[in-house]
C-alpha cells in the first residue's frame, strides 16, 4: 500500500520519532504548526477513526498525556490542542489515522501560526531532546 506513513512505521522512509510502543508510534510533523508539534499514529493502517476497532481509539488516546507532557517539558510550551481530523473535507491530508498533539506558547496568542518547514537537523535534535523528556 502506498502510504507514507507507513513507510515511515516501517523505517522506509524518514521519521523523527519520540516514541514508540507495540502498537504505536509518535513522531514530529514535518511541516509543524509550532515547535514540538507531533502526531500519534498507530501502527496498523486505518483510514478514519470510524474505520478502527473501539478499544483500538480508547488505546491511542491513553497515550496521549504522556507523550505531551514530554513535549511539553522539552519545548517549554504553556498548553496545548489536539486535533484529529477524517476526511479530505476535514483537511486529512494522510489517509492513516493520527493525532495531532500541537503545542501553545503564551507569546504565541490564540492565532494559528502558518506550518514551518523545519530541516531534518532540526527535527532530530528537538527528537532527541523530547525523548530523554519521558
Ligand atoms: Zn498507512
Amino acid at each position: 500500500m502506498d502510504c507514507i506513513f507507513c513507510d515511515i512505521i516501517s523505517s522506509s522512509r524518514e521519521g523523527h520519532f519520540i516514541y514508540e510502543d507495540d502498537n504505536h508510534v509518535a513522531f514530529l510533523d514535518k511541516y509543524p504548526i509550532d515547535k514540538g508539534h507531533t502526531l500519534v499514529v498507530p501502527k496498523q493502517h486505518y483510514e478514519k477513526i470510524t474505520d478502527m476497532p473501539e478499544e483500538m481509539v480508547g488505546i491511542l488516546f491513553s497515550k496521549i498525556p504522556k507523550i505531551a507532557q514530554a513535549i511539553m517539558k522539552t519545548t517549554g510550551a504553556v498548553a496545548f490542542s489536539l486535533a484529529q481530523n477524517n476526511g479530505r473535507a476535514a483537511k486529512q491530508i494522510i489517509p492513516h489515522v493520527h493525532v495531532h498533539i500541537i503545542p501553545r506558547y503564551a507569546e504565541m496568542g490564540a492565532v494559528w501560526t502558518k506550518r514551518t518547514i523545519p530541516s531534518s537537523d532540526e527535527l532530530n535534535s528537538q527528537a532527541t531532546q523530547i525523548k530523554s523528556n519521558f
